[in-house]
């Protein structure tokens, strides 16, 4: 089945191939790890030669923080290893299993990072899950209007099994606008 590719920006074959490769590999991760004590999305770094500079998981719920998300975690990182608050210098790509959320995607633009692959798109995880993604609209455009490239709902049929199973694992879904509750 194809799904329609959400971009902002030309991407070549040979590009879309490369990122549905590791974001297939991202969600498998993922669902290898969906036990431990993690939020259901991870994400991933890369430079220019396709190196991984870091990965990280969403750890709000072990960290007892709002704010670490799976994107917020994995700049965290990147900007450690590169000793920087402004990874614009070095071109870098973020893969995230599913769209960003409302505060993610300030967190991306105050990063410098220059492109954003993802998986499954936040109609889907709320959808899905019962997250709350946030308010966010046109972002994708406002994005290109600041020079950051963006792709979605690449591997998004495996994101969505990997978020379903989540979800039946009766793990806490956390919204405080909505209150926290168990699925069921
Ligand atoms: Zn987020």
């Amino acid at each position: 089945m194809t799904k329609t590719l959400i971009q902002n920006a030309p991407l070549t074959e040979s590009e879309l191939l490369r990122a549905t490769q590791i974001l297939k590999q991202l969600q498998a991760d993922l669902k290898q790890h969906l036990h431990h004590n993690i939020g259901p999305f991870l994400a991933a770094i890369y430079d220019t030669s396709g190196q991984e500079i870091a990965r990280a998981y969403n750890t709000v719920v072990q960290d007892n923080c709002s704010h670490h998300h799976a994107e917020m975690n994995a700049i965290h990182a990147a900007e450690k290893a590169f000793n920087t608050y402004d990874l614009s210098p070095y071109s870098l790509t973020l893969y995230t299993t599913s769209e960003p959320c409302q505060m993610c995607l300030g967190g991306i633009l105050w990063s410098g990072i220059k492109t954003v692959f993802f998986g499954v798109p936040s109609a889907r995880v709320e959808a899905v899950t019962g997250f709350d993604e946030g308010f966010k609209p046109h972002w994708i455009q406002a994005f290109k209007d600041r020079g950051i490239r963006v792709y979605g709902n690449i591997a998004s049929a495996e994101g969505e099994s990997v978020l379903a199973e989540y979800t039946h694992m009766n793990k806490i879904i956390y919204s405080p606008e909505k209150g926290v509750k168990i699925c069921s």
